[in-house]
């Protein structure tokens, strides 16, 4: 028998994971965290517990922690460890900010969206304790320099070790995901490792010796809005620095926090953040360009990489136009251009939402295009709506997020011109002339760069069963769309997620439904339908539930009220109404005007209704047509209202 609850219910956890993890007396079944990881990430149902010994497959991307409304799931904590190092004399603690925790910070506490807060959030860290606090916008910097060097090679050399198209790695989430279900893509994957992979090994080198301290008590602390963060400092390939100095046990970066780990800590202290002074960052690896603030916003790591690229192949500064590519911003989840560098057209592509891959994987599969290089993030709008990122989005979906990205332009578009490329960063320069000596040395390769590695036995026996999106969705068109275009497309079906992180979508009538039965035309009299008596929630099934999910009163609180209900759009009776924030279940005339559990307002209720597949004839219970049809997996269009 399995240790987890049906992946029918929720997204399965295992226990150890290092990015999240579920608290059990907090779960309400609500099912949030299973539709996202299996719609959006594609990782549940792309993988059987059957065959993996039982063991929960995981990107670490945190969406489903962004999506759980009640809190059961959040990223595995590491505070008391940084306090813990902080009251110890003995350690030096660093810290170094992510580019996208600035933009989203301040909503913790009050502040506008979109508010731009670097300097209270350096200000903070001091107040807390920190010894140093460094910008991962400097290590973002040093990521592009290495990564658009390496473009430059793979463009120019043609080397088939080396192969076109680029794509990018500074998302551990993505990485492991192609390591598990795409690993002959490996080779395409770029070595250069993420800001904070660079960020942790210069600090315990480089930074160590110019300022004069034992690298040994270097405590290294990434503030990241990322929990797959917390995965990747703990590879094993992640002791570049120890290597380097010949101290076993170090690792290069030692904790990650999150955004929201981060204001916690600083509501306990009661800091008043938006009071806070500005404080800047201590010099060495505080100075970052504009191309370094980007890197949060999707389509940000392709804008900066091509900045500097453009000036490596052509030895003239990126034309005005790089510093604003406009086909590539945006929140479509896919978007391409095509760049002319020098005589060569270099065709690119952005996709956010690891779903999204697999669909733009199949694309080339069946219908390939010449793409240079490829941005990959997981996380809706990347790492702006990373897993450890303040919960608003739950509330305000895409304009929250458009919010911070416009933010993080905003930003880039107000600094000097000399300021907006990587390769312009004069302490990068610095670094490279009194260390690395140059993009790609011997040295660069040892401490910035990395492998990956083959991860498809943690699928198990059938690995290759789960690689392609139209073996497991026939019938469901994703060719269409982008192919062929050089401008920004959203190409069809790859947009941001339904059910949750994008609200505004998920508040939109025509999406796919969670379904709450299902049964042959001539059995839809036997749906029954139970109502708690204690706090309301209603239940579809042939019984009424073992515990009510939300009040959590045995099963003798419920009453039948299956005849006192409709389950077509226009019939008799009260009609049934689902939150699509928190999935409590009601009934009545109208939709409730708040949710009884998560407060949400009426606008977050949609009937449920009977749904028909014209294929099979199946009728759905649900608000929308599900993403499949559960018996003959037909796609959404198939099915039309009783
Ligand atoms: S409350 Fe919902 S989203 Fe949260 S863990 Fe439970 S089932 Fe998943
Ligand atoms: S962290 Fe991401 S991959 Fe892991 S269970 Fe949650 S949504 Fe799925
Ligand atoms: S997109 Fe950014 S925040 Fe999300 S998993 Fe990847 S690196 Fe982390």
């Amino acid at each position: 028998m399995s240790k987890h609850l049906s992946p029918e219910i929720r997204v399965p956890i295992e226990p150890g994971n290092p990015s999240v993890e579920r608290i059990e007396e907090k779960c309400i079944k609500c099912g949030n965290c299973r539709d996202i990881c299996r719609d959006y990430i594609s990782v549940l149902g792309y993988y059987d517990l059957a065959h993996t010994d039982d063991t929960a497959v995981c990107i670490h991307c945190g969406q489903c922690a962004n999506v759980c409304p009640t809190g059961a799931i959040r990223e595995t904590p590491e505070t008391a460890y940084v306090k813990a190092a902080i009251k110890d004399p003995e350690k030096v603690v660093i810290v170094s900010t992510s580019p996208s925790v600035r933009i989203s910070l301040g909503e913790e506490f009050g502040m506008p969206d979109g508010s731009f807060v670097e300097g209270k959030m350096v200000a903070l860290l001091r107040r807390l304790g920190a010894d140093y606090v460094l910008d991962t916008n400097f290590g973002a910097d040093l990521t592009i320099v290495e990564e658009a060097s390496e473009l430059v090679e793979r463009i120019t050399r043609r080397d088939p070790a080396r192969p076109l198209p680029q794509f990018t790695s500074c998302c551990p989430a993505w990485v492991k995901f192609a390591e598990m279900y795409y690993p002959e893509l490996l080779p395409h994957i770029s070595t250069a490792k993420s800001p904070i992979g660079m960020q942790g090994p210069t600090i315990k080198t480089y930074f160590a010796k110019k300022m004069g301290i034992d690298p040994k008590s270097i405590v290294n602390v990434a503030l990241t809005p990322c929990t797959a963060k917390k995965y990747e400092i703990r590879r094993e390939e992640m002791h570049a620095a120890g290597r380097y100095l010949g101290i076993e046990d170090i690792r290069d970066m030692d904790y990650v926090i999150t955004t929201r780990e981060l204001a916690a800590w600083a509501k306990e202290e009661a800091i008043d953040f938006p009071s806070l002074a500005d404080s800047s960052y201590d010099p060495l690896m505080g100075e970052a360009s504009g191309a370094g603030v980007i890197f949060g916003n999707t389509g940000g790591v392709m804008e900066a990489a091509l900045r500097t690229a453009y000036a490596y192949i052509t030895k003239t500064p990126a034309p005005e136009k790089l510093y604003e590519l406009t086909p590539v911003r945006g929140m479509d989840g896919f978007r391409e251009a095509s760049v002319k560098i020098g005589d060569m057209d270099v065709n690119v592509a952005v996709l956010y939402g690891t779903a999204n891959v697999r669909k733009f994987l199949d694309r080339q599969r069946t219908n390939p295009k010449d793409y240079a290089f490829v941005e990959v993030m997981t996380c809706p709008g990347g790492c702006i709506g990373g897993g450890g990122q303040p919960k608003g989005t739950q509330e305000k979906g895409n304009a929250l997020l458009k919010e911070r990205i416009d933010g993080l332009y905003a930003r880039d578009a107000s600094m000097a011109p000399a300021k907006r490329a990587s390769h312009e960063n004069s302490e990068i320069l610095a670094l490279y002339q009194s260390f690395y000596g140059k993009p790609l040395s011997e040295l660069a390769e040892k401490m910035l760069h990395t492998a990956y590695f083959d991860r498809s036995a943690l699928l198990g026996e059938d690995a290759g069963k789960f690689q392609h999106y139209q073996d497991l969705h026939p019938g469901q068109d994703n060719t269409a769309g982008a192919a062929g275009q050089n401008t920004a497309s959203g190409a069809a079906g790859m947009n941001a997620p339904a059910g949750g992180a994008a609200g505004d979508l998920a508040a939109s009538a025509g999406v796919p439904g969670r379904i709450l039965a299902h049964v042959r035309p001539e059995n839809l009299n036997t749906v029954r339908v139970w109502k708690c008596t204690v706090c309301g929630e209603v239940h579809i099934g042939s019984e009424p539930p073992a515990e009510c999910p939300v009040c959590h009163q045995g099963k003798d609180v419920f009453i039948e009220i299956t005849g006192e209900v409709t389950l077509f759009r226009d019939g008799d009776g009260k009609k049934l109404w689902e939150c699509d924030v928190c999935h409590y279940l009601t009934e009545g005339e109208q939709a409730p005007a708040e949710c009884h559990l998560c407060h949400q307002d009426s606008s977050h209720f949609h009937q449920v209704i009977a749904w028909k597949c014209t294929i099979c004839q199946e009728i759905v219970i649900a608000t929308a047509p599900p993403v499949e049809c559960p018996v003959c997996h037909q796609g959404s269009s198939v099915f039309s209202a009783l």
